[in-house]
């Protein structure tokens, strides 16, 4: 089979509410879209849908055959969703997008013509966020910032995983395999021409975000800890500054005494450093909790993700696929 100029890979959990204007913007863009021709396949990944998702993916297919889908056995989470694509998406360029209609299909022109003039990958940054709550756009927008100064990896402020990745950059990416992914770092990690393109980041067509507080937090973590061991040295500086204010207060202590001050306010004194220390051991256990935990789910080499269903994929039409922590680059897929 010839390779198709572009492939979309779009994540999709609980979107029966977008499903349906997504396959019609997307038939309408990509009827139009002239830099490609009719030379392109959507990837979709099911991840682990609760609602009827699913048979509209189905349906869709089974009505475009340049529309694959990938059906996870459970929810795997947005980040591996994006993996699962990449490692399926045969395009000259791939790009992802979100199946909220958050990233406009229309973008892509923009992106492809960037890739025409030899950019590897062109990620999109965010100029207006709408409809997204102000505490979203503060947290993501420190999140961005802290992140970076943090891993000494150049992630682009502001940009998500919209973003269009040539082959070479996609076989790239196949190569890693960590159980803990945080797809825009990697993509930053791994170098080639990188630019940027500006759009207006729309509201979600319809229903609610997939991204709760609490998924947002452990998104964050894993940003961090898969690009810094930073957090890891704090308690050589936890550790300095206690020691340097026990010193100071040592001092301060004894003078006291000396010169007969008056009474030593001891109780103050001693649950403020009491609690500080015991605060500070906490949150370095706790860190040291958060790096152990990540080895040790990378040593049990688990699939990343299993696939249930596959469809209008050439060959396979049921399987059941595990797809391996150490799949070789760009190698075959381990199944049973
Ligand atoms: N998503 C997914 N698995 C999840 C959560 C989200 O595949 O566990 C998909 C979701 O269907 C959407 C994309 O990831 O296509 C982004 O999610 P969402 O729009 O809810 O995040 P937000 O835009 O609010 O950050
Ligand atoms: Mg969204």
């Amino acid at each position: 089979m010839l390779r198709p100029k572009l492939s979309l890979v779009i994540p999709v959990y609980n979107e029966e509410e977008t499903l349906p204007e997504l396959d019609r913007r997307l038939s309408e863009f990509l009827s139009q879209l002239t830099l490609v021709g009719n030379d392109w396949e959507v990837v979709f990944i099911n991840d682990g849908s609760r609602d009827q998702s699913l048979t509209l993916l189905e349906r869709m297919a089974a009505r475009e055959q340049r529309y694959k889908v990938i059906s996870f056995a459970r929810n795997f989470g947005h980040q591996i969703a994006i993996t699962a694509g990449l490692d399926r998406a045969e395009g000259d360029a791939v790009v992802v997008l979100d199946a909220d209609l958050q990233d406009p299909p229309e973008v892509v022109t923009a992106m492809l013509e960037k890739a025409a003039e030899g950019y590897d990958v062109v990620y999109g940054v965010r100029r207006k966020r709408q409809g997204e709550t102000i505490f979203k756009r503060v947290t993501a927008s420190v999140f961005y910032r802290f992140i970076r100064a943090m891993t000494g990896v150049d992630i682009p402020v502001d940009a998500g995983d919209f973003r269009l990745m040539r082959r070479p950059v996609v076989l790239t990416m196949r190569a890693l395999r960590e159980q803990h992914r945080f797809v825009r770092g990697m993509v930053a990690w791994v170098g080639f021409r990188q630019t940027a393109v500006l759009y207006d980041r729309e509201a979600r067509f319809a229903g609610e975000t997939k991204y709760p507080l609490r998924k947002m937090i452990r998104f964050a973590i894993d940003g961090i800890t898969s690009f810094s061991v930073v957090p890891l040295k704090l308690a050589t500086w936890l550790g300095l500054i206690g020691g340097v204010a026990a010193v100071l207060m040592g001092l301060a202590l004894l003078a006291i005494n000396f010169f007969d001050f008056g009474q030593v306010p001891g109780w103050t004194t001693i649950m403020v450093v009491l609690t500080f220390g015991f605060s500070a051991q906490l949150l370095m256990t706790g860190i040291l909790g958060e790096y152990v935990g990540r080895i040790y789910e990378e040593i049990k080499r688990r699939p990343l993700y299993i696939a249930a269903r596959e469809l209008n994929f050439q060959g396979d039409g049921h399987a059941v696929r595990a797809v391996h922590a150490d799949r070789e680059h760009d190698g075959p897929v381990n199944s049973y």
